[in-house]
């Protein structure tokens, strides 16, 4: 579904990724690990078009991503779910997940909802003032508002308690099975390998280990 190939890109004359190969399946989850500062955001940049690329390939679905908008990559079917959340913090929960889907004619609030029920509850409050584990149910949920094929999503676990962020990591299988492949960046290993079924480890921009998880926690050379 997603295949990137001899990826290099960066901001300006600073070269962050070099060489990268990453490939994302049908209902697949996918994590990409690796330490801070190694390129996991800059490449889920490259693919929605955020930080355009130097060298490579970026296909989806056999179709090239590189030199297309944001907007165009958003329409084939590509969301990203970014670090820190970065929800409308004033506006509702429902303002919030109504603009994930802007883009699309046949939003499913009630199939996002049944993901999440709390945020069922939520509607009308304004996202800022729900808890951070909420918060990101609800930057998930607009992501899923687009009926993505493939969300990327960035930091997951950032800021929230263990408890949460396996409540959270839970709904990911049914989003996959159901037809939202997940590339997941992460910085807790293991709370990724709970879920993903390949990993990619990203060291200083490049793929140091690329593997299946062949165990739970343990993550197999291919
Ligand atoms: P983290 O978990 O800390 O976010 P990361 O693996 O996601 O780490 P990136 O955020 O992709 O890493 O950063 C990779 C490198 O690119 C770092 O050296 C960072 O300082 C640099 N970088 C990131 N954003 C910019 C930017 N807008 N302009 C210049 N350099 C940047």
């Amino acid at each position: 579904m997603l295949e990137v190939k001899n990826l290099s890109a960066g901001y300006g004359r600073v070269q962050v990724l070099w060489d990268v190969d990453l490939a994302v399946g049908e209902r697949e989850i996918v994590a990409l690990v690796g330490p801070n500062g190694a390129g996991k955001t800059t490449l889920l940049r490259a693919v929605s078009g955020i930080v355009r690329t130097r060298t490579g390939s970026l296909e989806f679905r056999g179709r090239s991503l590189r030199c297309r908008s944001i907007e165009q990559i958003v329409d084939l079917g590509i969301a990203h779910v970014p670090e820190g959340r970065r929800l409308f913090s004033g506006l509702t929960v429902r303002a919030n997940l109504n603009l994930g889907g802007w883009r699309t004619k046949d939003t499913d609030l009630e199939r996002v909802l049944e993901l999440f029920p709390p945020l069922g509850q939520r509607l009308e409050q304004v996202a800022g003032s729900m808890s951070g584990g909420e918060q990101q149910m609800c930057a998930i949920a607009r992501g899923l508002m687009s009926q993505p094929e493939l969300m990327m999503i960035d930091e997951l676990s950032l800021g929230l308690a263990p408890l949460i962020v396996d409540e959270i990591l839970e709904r990911l299988p049914d989003i996959a099975a159901s037809g939202t492949s997940i590339l997941l960046v992460e910085q807790d290993v293991d709370a990724a390998l709970s879920v993903a079924e390949r990993a990619y480890v990203l060291e200083t921009g490049r793929v140091a280990l690329a593997g299946k998880r062949v165990q739970e926690n343990y993550l197999g050379i291919a």
